[in-house]
């Protein structure tokens, strides 16, 4: 995600600047679930009824007696965050109809989670289908998931299985400081029924034009959107094997063009500096609809505003794209767990982000980078907060400066200390060695140390946890 509000608004406040803003594959992490999902939208009611099989895989870490889904939908029947973000018009999810492996069992639901109880302990082995029917009932004025004229949003619109691993059930919570979301890679086999007229945006390769039934399938994503569309209209180009489309609203076609060019040119950029990005189709979605939020990354697809405000006037939003557009290798191809360690994806984005603005757009912001890293300083001086911190540690305004800012200021300094070189064949292997997998800061730091020959723990102590008495700079260290 791109913060719009702390971005371009602590920017300003701060500094009245000129700123505009080869391991084996783990098993178990490559084994995917399979989603199928068969949804029917109703665009006078506003409303998806689904019906959604998930099969989980044999390969796993545990015996299983139960499956955890989340119902981020749920959020928005009694909104109790912010009031600037509460939606006009409530949504919801409700399930029914829950079996596993044919048999009826009695689900639980308490706020977004759902716990399915498979009244048996399936074995590491075997795999165990959970089926369901489900009911969405979107907000009008929901964060990410929406409904705005004849377009619905459909971001977490289905049940989405939470991820076991060494640690436990992530069944957690909520909250509208950055991306709270936890998926692991899974195949999807999505079939909409959509009134006539109505296109669909996805994660997978889409068709071409309208129509009223459509299967659309995507392996190895670790979530699905679709956008259902009657207004949007799109530009289509290629970059390398992949398909980048552009789609707009009308009022939009000033920014329609470079923004095309800003995605057609960082999806080349990225995939020249990290590695191939694998998939077939990338989707740029114009008009974000969230509050506060800039742009979103999904898997294949990303959201943007379509203009920023900048210190003279408006520009097309190609800072927010670029950003989003590196979300599909740190987020979408090499994953992490956004909510225990924000910094990680949120981070390596915002310096491929600043990287390319830099040298493709010729906007060099590092003096920016800097001064607000120095910043952060100061506020982990006063309220005791580092940079690696779970998301919810943050309070919101210091949520961007603090993960975002400085972790890209780090890397920077990286690029300082050992050579640009060097830091971007830290980027490749790690995206070659987690691709498809989940990552973790410890991952990314023994790919860092191994790529550079050099203990670079100190560095990381100071930039990421603050640590005192440890050099910041990595010539120093060595
Ligand atoms: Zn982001």
């Amino acid at each position: 995600m791109k913060r719009f509000a702390c971005t371009v608004f602590l920017i300003m406040a701060l500094f009245s600047s000129t700123l505009q803003l080869e391991v084996l594959a783990d098993p178990v992490q490559t084994a995917r679930p399979k989603y199928e999902i068969q949804a029917k939208y109703d665009a006078s009611k506003q409303t998806v009824s689904g019906h959604m099989v998930v099969t989980i895989p044999e390969m796993r870490l545990f015996p299983q007696k139960e499956a955890f889904f989340q119902l981020y939908p749920n959020v928005f029947k009694d909104w109790k965050y912010e009031k600037e973000s509460k939606p006009e018009k409530p949504g919801y999810l409700n399930v029914k109809n829950v079996q596993v492996d044919g048999v009826t069992v009695k689900e639980n639901v308490k706020e977004t989670i759902l716990q399915v109880p498979f009244g048996k302990e399936v074995p590491i082995g075997k795999t165990a289908r959970i089926e369901m029917d489900y009911e969405l009932v979107l907000p009008k004025g929901g964060t990410r998931l929406n409904t705005y004229e004849n377009t619905a949003f459909l971001a977490q619109w289905y049940p989405m299985l939470v991820v076991q691993d060494k640690e436990g059930w992530h069944n957690d919570p909520y909250t509208t400081v950055g991306d709270p979301f936890y998926t692991q890679m899974s195949d999807f086999e999505v079939s909409f029924d959509l009134p006539a007229g109505y296109q669909v945006i996805s994660s997978a390769k889409d068709q071409a034009s309208p129509a009223e039934k459509m299967v659309l399938k995507q392996d190895n994503v670790r979530d699905f959107v679709a956008v259902l569309t009657k207004d949007y209209q799109v530009i289509r180009g290629k970059s390398g094997k992949t398909d980048v489309n552009l789609w707009y609203l009308k009022g939009m076609e000033k920014e329609s063009k470079p923004l095309h060019e800003a995605a057609l040119s960082s999806m080349k950029f990225f995939g020249e500096r990290f590695g191939e990005y694998p998939y077939e189709e990338v989707d740029v979605v114009l008009g974000e609809t969230g509050f506060g939020i800039a742009g979103m990354e999904y898997p294949g697809l990303i959201t943007s505003i379509a203009k920023m405000p900048t210190m003279t006037g408006e520009t097309p939003a190609i800072s927010v794209v670029a950003h989003e557009l590196a979300h599909q290798w740190w987020y979408g191809v090499v994953g992490s767990n956004q909510a225990k360690e924000p910094w990680l994806d949120e981070g390596l984005t915002t310096f491929s982000e600043h990287l390319f603005m830099q040298k493709q757009m010729k906007e060099d912001d590092r003096d920016w980078l800097k001064k607000a890293s120095d910043k952060t300083d100061e506020i982990h001086k006063a309220v005791g907060i580092h940079s690696a911190q779970k998301l919810y540690d943050y309070p919101n305004e210091i949520y961007g400066i603090m993960v975002y800012i400085r972790p890209a200021a780090m890397m920077y300094q990286l690029m300082d200390d050992i050579g640009e070189e060097k830091v971007m064949e830290i980027l490749k292997t790690y995206y070659e060695r987690y691709q498809f997998q989940t990552a973790t800061s410890q991952d990314f730091f023994k790919v860092a140390n191994e790529v550079s020959g050099k203990d670079l723990k100190p560095f990381f102590d100071k930039w990421l946890y603050f640590k005192d008495g440890e050099p910041k700079k990595t010539n120093t260290a060595s």
